[in-house]
């Protein structure tokens, strides 16, 4: 890149450690840019002068920012150098952070007097973080606020006004200084330390470029935060389904999660939840493994239940992205109140009875909103299983009627959903249990709701083999894969068959696998669907017509029953006798359909086009709740038994068609088959 040759002004603050930076500054641009000349600008700060305010108060703020700022605006430099961790929270107008470069050390670093520590030390500290930390340093440390460069806060130890100092082990190191660390802490810094920003006027843009090659945010990652919405996986968005399939790490929380994990088995999933009480993990530690992801280069979401903004936490956690200077952006998801208002049927709003909705936290130490009796609004309150009661009195005492409906959904859009509908004089005197995850929807329409709404009427539909959207229509698909189709031990035999597909008369296909593997296997040898123009093709059933339709094949044959016992009434209807058949099927296929037309007179080979085994890792669920299961081969209700032993007896069982009800056996009652 070309510049003017010309002398950059480089604003930063007097001390030794800020015009060290600015030198750092200067020696990484010489690299790129062999005819930089610079020089640099000394500028005090309010926080230069000013050494009595503690810095425990100013984070965020311009404190050692502002008047290099103003200089800048002011054209007397060029740009700004500060360390990064320095910078405003909002950056004034007219400046763009034109680099941030990678940095070094990001430790903080004990500096102490002599060989050791006395009982009780005194430890001098800048920062509240640092602060909050000692005790985890030094169970007898005590902190001390002091201010100053570090030559001295260096003297002050040296004068023994303090025992102890933490200083960041990046000023230690610019300063030459590293030998009187004592030793590295294991606390956690703020996530730019050691890293320099440089500012420039946003309207210069050609200074911007200048300093492009030493930026490190080109190697960073971005952070998306995304709402998974309340718990049925397919209530998330397409936007939030996108940024998880790009992802390299996702953070994510319990509540509400789950089924949107199960949809990337693959991926690297960090559990960062903290349920209830139980706080596993503090909010400080969630927002720096999430920078750091994205410092690492890392593609990040964050998963959070229902939506982000509501009661998720996620705006602190925007806030120390933004602090981090990280790129970020918010997914929205469906609050668990919108769901459990559609799935058990409370219009939140509704003309004539209900004109404004409120969401409320009915944790009693955030305290509780109790808003003035209002007959046209409803109320929903989140996290509130603990303080019903409270929420229950305390409305009544503020002069809501007892008999005002009230609706206690747990599990909204779960299989495991439950309703129960009450008034607020039952809510207050605890009749109305509610199990955790609740909410408590209070209002007109809260009474208005069927005694069986659609999603109590819908079917849970257990499905263990493979292709669940066939089966949508039949109610709620449970999608667990029992079954797993992979390559056949070798190809030999299909590839023969393939190389001679022209000698064959009929083709049969008992599964729509085959048709794939088979179709797969001769597009990967060169060939495509004419080899089999000249053929007679049948399938089972629907399912495998339809796979057939997809390769651009019609079925000459598709018999009404769906069985091998269909397609021999076919074929022995039409006395086919003298013919060569290819049947490309699974490892476990029965051997009647060929065992008969060989019979007849035909030449068969059937081959092992694929092979139909256990998942290594099948994922199994809770079966409480699930009104049916879909068997679509007799592989499926066999590995059904292996894994859960027996199918309970409440169960509807619906299968493809007669091979699989045979192989399920006489012992279940129902068994559908689905048309
Ligand atoms: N961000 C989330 C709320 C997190 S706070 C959202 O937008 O939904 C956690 C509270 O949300 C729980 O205490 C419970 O009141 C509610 N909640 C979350 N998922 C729920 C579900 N599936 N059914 C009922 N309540 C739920």
């Amino acid at each position: 890149m070309k510049h003017n040759k010309r002398t950059i002004r480089i604003g930063t603050r007097p001390s030794p450690l800020a015009l060290r930076q600015a030198i750092e500054i200067h020696e990484l641009l010489k690299v790129h840019h062999a005819d930089f000349s610079a020089e640099t600008i000394a500028i005090d700060t309010v926080g230069d002068k000013d050494k009595k305010t503690p810095l425990t108060r100013v984070d965020g703020s311009d404190f050692f920012t502002r008047e290099i700022d103003e200089a800048l605006i002011g054209g007397d430099i060029d740009c700004a150098v500060h360390s990064a961790k320095d910078l405003p929270l909002h950056i004034p107008q007219g400046l763009t952070i034109a680099a941030i470069t990678k940095g070094i050390d990001n430790r903080d670093a004990l500096v102490i007097r002599g060989q050791r520590l006395p009982r009780n030390a005194r430890i001098g500290t800048s920062s509240a973080r640092r602060t909050a930390e000692i005790t985890r340093i030094g169970k007898d440390f005590r902190a001390f606020d002091i201010r100053g460069t570090i030559g001295e806060r260096l003297a002050l130890l040296d004068a023994n006004v303090i025992d102890g100092l933490i200083v960041a082990s990046a000023a230690m190191i610019r300063l030459g200084l590293t030998k009187r660390i004592y030793r590295y802490l294991d606390i956690t810094t703020s996530p730019l330390q050691g890293r320099l920003a440089i500012l420039v006027r946003s309207d210069r843009s050609d200074s911007a470029a200048r300093f492009a090659a030493i930026d490190d945010r080109k190697n960073w990652g971005t952070v998306a935060l995304v709402g998974s919405g309340p718990g049925a996986g397919d209530l998330i968005t397409v936007r939030g389904m996108r940024r998880l399939a790009e992802a390299d790490v996702v953070f994510h929380d319990e509540l509400g999660t789950g089924e949107v994990l199960n949809m990337f088995p693959e991926k690297q999933m960090i559990y960062v939840g903290k349920r209830g009480r139980r706080s596993s993990i503090a909010q400080e530690d969630i927002h720096r493994a999430m920078i750091d992801a994205a410092y690492a280069g890392k593609k990040t979401v964050r998963l959070k239940g229902g939506d982000p903004f509501i009661f998720g936490r996620g705006g602190e956690e925007i806030e120390a992205l933004r602090s981090a200077r990280v790129d970020y952006e918010i997914v929205p998801g469906i609050t668990s109140a919108l769901a459990a208002a559609s799935y058990a049927e409370v219009p939140l709003t509704m003309r004539g009875h209900s004109s404004s909705v409120l969401f409320a936290t009915g944790r009693s130490n955030e305290g509780i909103n109790v808003p003035k009796p209002d007959a046209a609004g409803t109320l929903v309150y989140y996290m509130a299983v603990e303080t019903t009661r409270t929420i229950g009195h305390d409305l009544v005492a503020a002069g809501w009627r007892g008999e005002t409906p009230v609706a206690v959904v747990t599990n909204a859009s779960m299989r495991t959903q439950n309703v129960s509908q009450g008034n607020l004089a039952e809510l207050a005197d605890g009749k109305m249990h509610a199990d955790s995850p609740a909410l408590i929807i209070i209002g007109t329409t809260a009474g208005m709701m069927p005694h069986e709404g659609w999603f109590a009427r819908r079917k849970n539909i257990l499905m263990t083999g493979t292709n669940p959207g066939r089966y949508a229509h039949l109610g709620e698909i449970i999608h667990t894969p029992l079954i797993e189709l992979v390559d056949p031990a070798s190809y030999r035999n299909l590839d023969a068959a393939i190389r001679r597909l022209d000698t064959y008369d009929h083709l049969i296909f008992t599964s729509a696998h085959a048709v794939d593997f088979l179709f797969r296997r001769l597009s990967s040898l060169g060939g495509d669907v004419r080899r089999c123009a000249h053929i007679e093709i049948a399938s089972v059933g629907a399912v495998t017509a339809e796979a057939l339709m997809r390769h651009g094949i019609k079925p000459d044959i598709t018999p009404t029953r769906a069985s091998a016992a269909g397609l021999i009434d076919v074929f022995t209807e039409r006395h086919v006798r003298g013919k060569r058949i290819l049947i490309p099927r699974s490892n476990l296929a029965y051997d009647e359909l060929p065992r008969t037309l060989k019979r007849m007179g035909n030449h068969v080979d059937a081959v092992i086009a694929y092979r139909n085994r256990m998942p290594p890792h099948p994922r199994t669920i809770d079966l409480a709740g699930i009104n049916a299961i879909i068997f679509t081969s007799p592989s499926c209700a066999r590995n059904f038994l292996k894994v859960y032993r027996r199918i309970p007896s409440h169960m509807e069982i619906m299968v493809l068609g007669d091979t699989t009800k045979k192989a399920i056996g006489r012992h279940y009652g129902t068994i559908t088959i689905i048309p």
